[in-house]
């Protein structure tokens, strides 16, 4: 398995490698996907190396952790003499088919991951990924520390590889 990993590395650095690219994505965009293989942010918006930072967790959703990673990346940026914030979008890529919903009747996993109790857990919308956006939007569009970016919310739709636009 590591093998076909490193034989693919030398194509990459051998045919793909840019080495102009900076930390700066060139899209001024921040993707918060799911982890599923099939949803791939980059892969499915058509992005190329360099143009997103991309965010994935369980179900592509905004955790507690996952505003304070956003808030620490801003901190990188204001250290790297930039900032994340007017003219950046933030997009959150929900998808069908997403395997947490698979855990959506198990409050003892979800409650910890999102930072809930268990009786608010219905309002994160688990089973639904049109409602889960909308929810996770609303999130950061609130989050004071994250103000002056821009927010929206996709879904990808596994079975024909379009994404359409929520909220
Ligand atoms: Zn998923």
């Amino acid at each position: 398995m590591l093998d076909a990993l490193l034989d693919g590395n030398r194509k990459f650095a051998a045919t793909r490698f840019r080495g102009d690219l900076t930390m700066r994505p060139s899209r001024t965009t921040i993707v918060i996907g799911c982890l599923d293989p099939r949803v791939d942010p980059a892969v499915v918006l058509g992005a190329e190396q360099g143009q997103l930072v991309v965010l994935r967790n369980v179900g592509g959703r905004v955790t507690p952790h996952l505003l304070e990673e956003l808030v620490l990346l801003r901190q990188v940026a204001r250290g790297a003499g930039g900032d994340i914030g007017a003219g950046w979008e933030v997009v959150v890529l929900h998808h069908t088919q997403c395997g947490i919903t698979l855990i959506q009747d198990r409050p003892e996993l979800l409650a910890p991951y999102f930072g809930l109790d268990e009786r608010d857990l219905p309002g994160v919308s688990v089973g639904d990924p049109r409602a889960a956006v909308t929810h996770d939007v609303a999130v950061l569009r609130g989050e004071t520390r994250l103000a002056g970016i821009h927010v929206s919310g996709l879904v990808y739709d596994v079975t024909t590889g379009l994404v359409q636009p929520v909220i």
